[in-house]
């Protein structure tokens, strides 16, 4: 069984002191907004953007920003992954 924690790579996340809403909001479905692209932009200059989004993308992370990806994203590139 996969575990939902992410670990480790965690500790140097640039979102660590960012405002949660920005990664988790309410709803991007369809039409990911200015939070999406603010939470984006931090996401590009983390260290560990490729451990986070590995680790969503691992585990099917069904909500939010990881490793610089809305959740549709992750969808397609599982998508692709699968193919
Ligand atoms: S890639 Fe984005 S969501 Fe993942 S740890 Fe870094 S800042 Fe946070």
């Amino acid at each position: 069984m996969k575990t939902r924690k992410p670990s480790g790579w965690s500790g140097h996340a640039a979102c660590r002191d960012a405002d949660p809403e920005l990664f988790f909001p309410i709803t991007w479905e369809g039409r990911p907004g200015p939070a999406a692209d603010e939470a984006r932009r931090i996401c590009q200059a983390c260290p560990v953007r490729r451990a986070c989004l590995d680790w969503a993308l691992g585990t099917g992370e069904p909500d939010g920003m990881w490793g610089g990806t809305t959740p549709a994203e992750r969808r397609r590139l599982r998508a692709r992954q699968l193919a």
